[in-house]
């Protein structure tokens, strides 16, 4: 059977305009970027904001162009199929964001919000949808008298539920979070957490799941993948990559040591790291080695292609080519 989501050698560039003269530059937001998500399996994407997490999943559904490489999902290339094609397809992902007003209209009572879907995608009459919702409710932990209620009277955690129950309506084989935790505080973050587990058990559902916080995935990710720079430079399953990182980048996230934020850097002084990996239309070199306490000259001459590492994965650093040799 094949993965829910693959993704292969994705590349998505905007064209932005840098310095003072707002010359037009080529910005890799996604480079060369292979993943997939099994059935059941949740995979976690994690790195700092503008790495490229959120771009990769909204080009896994078509919202951004892609510049090369193909996305399939059920097996079944997306990348140039038609539109009218892609809607049947389109059913079997969905996505929650961090902010739940994304998929909820705040004039739309939550019958409204949750049933949709139903009314765009489905032949339930009125009563059906009645009771779908109501069903919906109850299997995110909230009580059907909620109904007629507006998205404004519920806390952050339960906003974050009814944003879950209108994405799982269709039954979707997959499910992409982006941050759905990260506005939330820590004890309603392990309760969403938790739904979403729940949910993995109960459907079989398979979540990807964007975060910039290694912390927040590492109960609920089978497999983690860390985004550097628009690169994913490590992938492995869970377990390995939190006990045993490979990757500079990830061992520095881990560690918890204050790696500089391009995007901080950025709003300081000229961002001489993001400049570097973001120009030009080739660039060669580790995406790391600015920053990368290990890096050597072959660091900057030559991007590290996937070497297998012990446990399970694959990291893109040339420190782990001597254990292959
Ligand atoms: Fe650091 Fe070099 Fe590895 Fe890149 S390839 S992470 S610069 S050691
Ligand atoms: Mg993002």
């Amino acid at each position: 059977e094949p993965s829910i989501v693959e993704i292969s050698d994705l590349e998505v560039a905007f064209k932005v305009r840098t310095g003072r003269r707002g010359k037009r530059e080529l910005l890799r937001a996604v480079n060369r970027a292979s993943l997939s998500v099994g059935r059941g399996e949740t995979v976690a994407v994690v790195g700092e904001s503008g790495s490229g997490k959120s771009t990769m999943a909204r080009a896994v559904l078509r919202q951004v162009a892609l510049r090369g490489g193909t996305v399939r999902i059920d097996g079944v290339d997306v990348t140039s199929m038609r539109s009218r094609e892609f809607r049947a397809l389109r059913r079997k992902v969905q996505m929650v964001f961090q902010d739940p007003y994304s998929s909820l209209d705040p004039a739309m009572t939550v019958a409204e919000s949750i049933a949709e879907p139903l009314v765009v995608h489905t032949n339930l009459n009125r009563r059906e949808r009645h009771d779908r919702v109501a069903e919906l409710l109850d299997v995110v932990g909230l009580s059907a008298r909620h109904l007629d209620r507006y998205p404004y009277e519920f806390s952050g955690g339960q906003r974050q539920r009814l944003a879950i129950a209108r994405a799982v309506a269709l039954n979707p084989e997959a499910v992409l979070c982006d941050e759905p935790v990260s506005a939330l505080d820590m004890s309603t973050q392990n309760q969403i957490i938790n739904l979403l587990k729940d949910l993995q058990a109960q459907f079989g559902v398979s979540l990807l799941f964007i975060s910039h916080d290694l912390a927040v995935v590492r109960h609920i990710a089978h497999r983690v993948a860390v985004m550097y720079l628009g690169s994913i430079v490590e992938t492995g399953p869970a377990e390995r990559v939190f006990s045993r990182p490979a990757h500079p980048y990830t061992k520095a996230l881990l560690a918890a040591v204050p790696v500089p934020d391009p995007e901080v850097q950025q709003a300081g002084r000229r961002p001489s790291i993001r400049g570097d990996a973001f120009s030009g239309t080739t660039t060669a070199g580790c995406p790391f080695a600015g920053r990368c306490p290990e890096a050597m000259d072959l660091c900057r001459e030559q991007t590290p292609p996937d070497f297998p590492v012990d446990g399970g994965g694959v990291g893109a650093c040339w420190l782990l080519a001597e254990k292959v040799a």
